[in-house]
């Protein structure tokens, strides 16, 4: 078979795509505010952790104590770089943090969010989870106008789209702003007395409201409000700005109405199991999704097995509709980083190995139902299939809990480039003699929107080729591909 991924380094476009060396998707980014706390900083500083696994590059807290805006930020997961110092030095009963995986712009301190301004319209700081798809063009309209931008982020546009404003006060320089700018947007706003949280008319990503006491919190994702032992309230809609200040929660409509276009693949690999997002919990659409895949691609074996973690809520799923039993036959080392030192005697599978190691006694001589969420490029699925059939499996099927990915994501998901996803170029069949499955089989599209209940308010170009808002780049690939489905 010709497919070869690429094993370059990581490397994006400003704006753009990013170009990814693993053989998954990234996680994106996560958002957290507080309003009306005495411990704002530290509760964010908490919901941060709740929201590690949405990003672990950088991490930064921005609070408010009334007369000016204090940061602490740090490249890294959030454990490693506060310390409880910075955290007490954060004052204030307002804050908001970030964590983030860089799905524009370099990975660096300088690109660690929140970013905090002061301009006409007083200081102001932002966090973003999203990708905005038009940022390159506004900024180099900007650029050309003047602005000189400190940062190679998509989101530093906005900043200065609200810093140019016309508009008198902050809430309508924010909608001034945004209603320049397309793509992907959840966002928390920072101001001395108020915190604003607005989410894009497709509502690409999700962003909730929770209540501690009195106090008002945004998070990306409901598990950050457990652990705080806040009390999830809504989710912010798509299209609605809400602003929280002394008047309380206000909630306003100023962007012209567009279908909605949630990101299933939060479902499928991204939000936390124990979240509520998009008005489901993720752990049973999960267990959904590996339900129509048993329904829809059945196969006569002994025992499921998931590939952890991303595999083990389908594979309960999967296992239950099937019948058949399931043993965790992989064990995830968590403990895992990155290695310097390769062994010089070639070990086999060393790389997955690392990371996952078969249990032979549940394995050997079994027929093997092996479950993930997705392939990506496939070479991370083929070590797999081998080091099962190497602890002895008798024969190994594959299933994927969700449809062939054939194109990447530009709405703020860390995709590789649509050459290095396997399913863009090949079918199934292709796919499975690549992988050296016995059997492979993929979740349809329809079996995804029946695990997620409907069809209409969903996001899933990465498996159609159909994007809700057009990319520049994506405009001409779609005119040369004819927008075809591949599988
Ligand atoms: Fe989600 Fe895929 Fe749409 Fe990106 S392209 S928002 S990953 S469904």
């Amino acid at each position: 078979m010709s497919f070869e991924p690429s094993e370059r380094k990581s490397h994006k476009t400003r704006g753009g795509v990013r170009r990814s060396d693993a053989d998954r998707f990234h996680d994106e980014c996560g958002v957290f505010a507080v309003y009306g706390h005495p411990e704002a900083a530290n509760l964010a500083y908490l919901g941060l952790h709740g929201l590690q696994h949405r990003g672990q590059e950088s991490a930064g807290l921005v609070s408010s104590c009334g007369d000016r805006l204090l940061e602490e930020k740090g490249m890294g997961h959030v454990a490693r770089i506060f310390k409880r110092r910075q955290v007490r030095r954060l004052k204030g009963d307002l804050a908001i943090g970030h964590v983030r995986y860089s799905t524009a712009g370099k990975s660096n301190l300088i690109n660690a969010q929140p970013f905090r301004i002061d301009s006409c319209k007083g200081e102001i700081a932002i966090a973003h989870n999203g990708n905005l798809v038009n940022a390159d063009e506004v900024r180099s309209g900007l650029e050309r106008a003047g602005s000189i931008f400190r940062t190679s982020s998509d989101t530093e546009v906005i900043l200065h789209l609200i810093a140019r404003s016309a508009q008198p006060d902050v809430e309508s320089a924010v909608v001034d702003a945004l209603k320049q700018m397309q793509g992907a947007y959840s966002l928390v706003f920072l101001t001395r007395d108020r915190v604003i949280g607005v989410r894009d008319p497709r509502g690409f990503r999700p962003l909730s409201i929770g209540r501690l006491g009195n106090a008002h919190i945004l998070t990306s994702e409901s598990c950050a409000l457990d652990l705080i032992d806040a009390t999830f309230i809504r989710d912010v809609e798509p299209g609605e700005m809400v602003v929280i200040s002394e008047a309380g929660l206000k909630s306003y409509r100023p962007f012209p109405a567009a279908p909605v276009a949630q990101c299933i693949f939060e479902y499928v690999y991204f939000s936390r199991p124990d979240s509520q997002v998009f008005g489901r919990s993720v752990h049973a659409v999960r267990k959904r999704l590996g339900g129509e895949l048993a329904r829809e691609q059945p196969v006569e074996a002994d025992i499921v097995v998931p590939i952890p973690d991303s595999g083990v809520y389908a594979a309960l799923g999967f296992s239950e509709v099937a019948g058949i039993p399931l043993e965790f036959g992989l064990v995830r080392n968590h403990y895992v980083g990155r290695t310097f030192i390769e062994p010089r005697q070639s070990i086999r599978h060393f790389g997955v190995k690392l990371k996952l190691n078969p249990v032979r006694s549940l394995l050997e001589d079994r027929r093997v139902v092996l479950i993930d969420d997705s392939i990506v490029r496939g070479t991370t699925s083929r070590k797999i299939v081998s080091m099962v059939r190497a602890a002895g499996a008798r024969e190994v099927h594959l299933r994927i809990s969700s449809a062939p990915t054939v194109g990447p994501c530009y709405y703020g998901v860390d995709t590789p480039r649509r050459a290095e996803l396997i399913a863009s170029s090949h079918s199934v069949d292709e796919i499975r003699r690549y992988v050296r499955a016995d059997s492979l089989g993929y979740l349809s599209l329809e079996g995804m929107y029946r695990a997620v209940g409907e069809e209409q308010s969903f996001c899933s170009a990465c498996y159609t080729n159909r994007y809700p808002v057009p990319f520049p780049e994506e405009t001409r690939v779609a005119r040369l591909a004819g927008n075809r489905r591949k599988d």
